[in-house]
């Protein structure tokens, strides 16, 4: 029997497989998957990272959107009895129904094209996940790691810390890659609070009060935040209303979200 063609690498779909056995040893010995631990791999591919978590006998459930990837995985994986597989679109995959009352531990070589919506989905779980591991473009992991002060700073960095520690863990360059993408990379970890360190009473708000300001981030905040509060409103907090988005701290955007609530009541 002929073996089949190899897979061509679909654009669309920001396939760039793993091909460097040491990057991928260093992947797994970071998430360290224990057996019977329950993990969820965002876009498998043909399998680079999925044949290592599986050789630790933890309960592994894949989704991946490119059926004939799916169709490879299955030859290669199908045997497995801690192996699950799931065709279609990770944005709109239901973390929670997955995990159900245990914690789940989320990994993957992330799609580029959609990491940032991807991230914002999973933040959405946050209180299903146990932690993550993604390999992602490196300026998008400087900008999840990003304090005040950073010009990378911004919405990403504010809602991510909101809801978890990150960890930048290693680099990885284009070469580990075929097609080998035109940018960096690197690993990192997000690991969601049990509690947050600074809660909001309305995250729906933080997330308003914090796009609002980063629309116009050369802006001072007195004016980008003029529908929200006023300049009194701000030095109320102790927050200088002259002040940029980007020299704002998480603690003092959740206090403006808070205050932005209370003056609603
Ligand atoms: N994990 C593999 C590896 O490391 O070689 C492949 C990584 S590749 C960067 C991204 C993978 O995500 C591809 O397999 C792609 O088909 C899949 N993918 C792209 N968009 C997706 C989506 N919306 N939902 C699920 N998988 C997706």
């Amino acid at each position: 029997m002929q073996s089949p063609a190899p897979h061509r690498a679909r654009k669309r779909f920001g396939q760039n497989f793993l091909n460097d056995q040491g990057i991928i040893r260093g992947i797994v010995r970071a998430i360290s998957p224990l057996a019977d631990q329950r993990l969820l791999e965002i876009g498998p591919g043909q399998g680079a990272i999925t044949a290592s978590i599986l050789d630790t006998d933890c309960q592994l459930d894949v989704i991946e959107i490119d059926r004939d990837l799916v169709q490879i995985l299955e030859d290669k994986f199908s045997g497995r009895d801690n192996f699950q597989i799931h065709q279609g679109d990770a944005l709109k995959f239901d973390i929670g129904a997955l995990a159900g009352a245990e914690k789940l531990r989320v990994v993957g070589n992330l799609p580029y094209n959609i990491s940032t919506p991807l991230i914002f989905h999973l933040l959405s779980a946050h209180s299903c996940i146990s932690d993550m591991h993604f390999m992602l473009q490196k300026e998008v992991v400087e900008r999840l790691a990003a304090g005040p002060g950073s010009k990378t700073y911004g919405r990403l960095s504010i809602m991510a810390q909101y809801y978890c520690a990150i960890e930048s863990l290693f680099d990885v360059p284009p070469e580990a890659f075929s097609p080998q993408p035109k940018v960096q990379s690197a690993i990192v970890r997000l690991t969601p609070y049990t509690e947050l360190p600074y809660p909001a009473n309305d995250v729906k708000l933080l997330q308003r009060v914090v796009r609002d300001a980063f629309n116009q981030r050369r802006k001072t905040l007195r004016n980008t935040l003029k529908g929200l509060i006023s300049s009194e409103g701000l030095e109320a907090l102790g927050l200088d209303p002259g002040i940029r988005p980007e020299n704002v701290s998480l603690e003092s955007y959740v206090a403006i979200a808070n205050a932005v609530g209370d003056a609603q009541e």
